[in-house]
């Protein structure tokens, strides 16, 4: 049965850059879901093949902390494609980033540390690779557009970590990272001057610099993100582009609000590198925390 017969629409839940998104329900469970309606009408042959290659390892990419991805549909006479997934019920961390801030309050350091670790398994998950024949066996081929190839696994990359795209569910305590893979595909070249839904906040020097993709990309947005988190605004902010490229590549950022730990400054020290070969990685950053927990008397 098509997706479109199996799912019940419940409604409008907001606008995003390539779409809507809406909440609907699935029939044979009653279970809430969300797909994601996108227009392909602007995109070449070769963008919507290399979507779909993306789609089906996004499918592989099971991970307790990736909103699952259920499947997409093709509806052909609209030029859209629906993505079905996880629906997360606790809203995005722009939204409790909001809160705080409306609060005139400080976001617990432990919630921080959680989030945190919750989206650096995420990304342990993705960087180390999808194993490339089960890949290959849903290609039944070598596909279009190949992703990077390490040690015979495909390795992903997020490329685009911001609040808006690491959810919370209502359990107050699961953190899911979202919109995996599709920010490679959707977007062009012209990054910079693309992403003016929002401001740039979160791109990695390197990126600014045309250098390619690499999966440190993704630690220099996740540091941004928890600078956010303890300051509740960004590390790096400008009146323009131009000079919001240049404070990112200087990497110089003001401290965080004192009561957070020393630790805490090392952690999203090591993410801010503006060398990509000196950054942190997933595995290391990893290491860490668990020798935090390990260690409760670390500070
Ligand atoms: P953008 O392209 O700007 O990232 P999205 O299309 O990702 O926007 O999302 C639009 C809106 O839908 C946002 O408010 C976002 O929080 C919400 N949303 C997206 N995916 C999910 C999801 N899986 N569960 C709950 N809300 C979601
Ligand atoms: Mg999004």
């Amino acid at each position: 049965m098509p997706f479109s017969d199996q799912f019940q629409d419940l409604g409008l839940i907001g606008r995003g850059s390539f779409g809507c998104v809406r909440k609907v329900l699935r029939k044979s469970d009653q279970k809430v879901y969300v797909r994601k309606e996108i227009s392909y009408l602007s995109m070449s042959m070769k963008e919507i093949r290399q979507l779909a290659s993306e789609f089906k390892i996004l499918r592989e990419l099971q991970h307790p902390n990736i909103v699952e991805y259920l499947g997409h549909e093709d509806i052909e006479k609209d030029s859209m494609l629906h993505i079905y997934m996880e629906y997360c019920d606790g809203g995005d961390l722009s939204k409790l980033i909001k809160k705080f801030k409306e609060k005139d309050e400080f976001i617990p350091e432990n919630l921080i540390w959680e989030i945190f670790t919750q989206v650096l398994l995420a990304l342990y998950k993705c960087h180390n690779g999808v194993d490339i024949e089960r890949v290959e066996n849903l290609f039944n081929s070598t596909p279009d557009v190949q992703p990077s190839k390490v040690d015979n696994l495909y390795v992903v990359i997020h490329r685009d970590i911001k609040p808006d795209n690491i959810f919370l569910l209502s359990d107050g305590y699961s953190i899911k990272l979202g919109d995996f893979g599709l920010a490679k595909c959707l977007r062009h070249e012209d990054d910079f001057a693309k992403t003016c839904v929002g401001t740039p906040y979160y791109m990695p020097p390197e990126v600014i610099m045309d250098k390619p993709y690499d999966p440190v990309c993704d630690i220099w947005s996740l540091g941004c993100v928890m600078y956010e988190l303890c300051s509740l605004r960004p590390p790096f902010m400008a009146k323009t582009h131009l000079t919001l490229q240049e404070k990112i590549k200087a990497g110089s950022f003001n401290d965080i609000p004192p009561h957070y730990s020393h630790r805490m400054r090392m952690c999203i020290s090591a993410c801010l590198i503006v060398d990509p070969s000196e950054r942190a990685s997933a595995n290391q950053l990893l290491q860490d925390v668990s020798f935090k927990f390990f260690r409760k008397d670390w500070e």
